[in-house]
């Protein structure tokens, strides 16, 4: 009897502690779904905080995610709000990546340093990490995995949001 209760305990235990959390204070309606989706079925990130906001006005940004150094699994994540459906999808599908990077692959980034080192991958030598200023944006190499996974994200996003309704 008492190991049944731990094991509710342990099963209540678990269910809390991950949870997906998406708030969408956007213009776009279709970013919560979308979000949900990359999050839950595509991704398996079980454990996630994130508020989505528009960018600002003058911002030339397509999107952007910021982590929450201080809060665990928290993201703001933010989006142009002249983005078409199909714009949107591949933006968060880019975005998400990046926070798939933060969550599980080791991608930090310290003011003007990045630093990333996948366990699943071997960078070559002066891959792991750089300057934000003196490397450019297509020399990053979490940019450059975003870029080829957004691919892939976005096909399978389309693929079950095609199949859900
Ligand atoms: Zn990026």
């Amino acid at each position: 009897m008492r190991n049944l209760f731990l094991f509710a305990f342990m099963l209540v235990a678990s269910v809390a502690q991950s949870q997906v959390v998406i708030e969408n204070r956007t213009v776009h309606e279709d970013a919560y779904e979308i979000a949900e989706i990359i999050a839950k079925n595509i991704l398996d990130i079980d454990t996630l905080t994130l508020i989505i906001i528009d960018l600002p006005k003058s911002s030339t940004l397509l999107g952007a995610v910021v982590k929450n150094k201080v809060e665990p699994h928290a993201y703001v994540m933010l989006l142009n709000s002249t983005l078409s459906v199909k714009a949107l999808r591949l933006t968060m599908s880019h975005e998400f990546v990046h926070i798939k990077q933060y969550e599980d692959e080791g991608l930090e980034i310290f003011g003007d340093i990045w630093a990333w080192n996948p366990d699943n991958r071997k960078p070559k030598q002066g891959e792991t990490w750089g300057s934000m200023t003196f490397t450019g944006y297509e020399a990053r190499e979490f940019e450059l995995d975003a870029q080829r996974r957004e691919i892939i994200v976005n096909k399978k996003l389309l693929k079950i949001i095609k199949s859900n309704k």
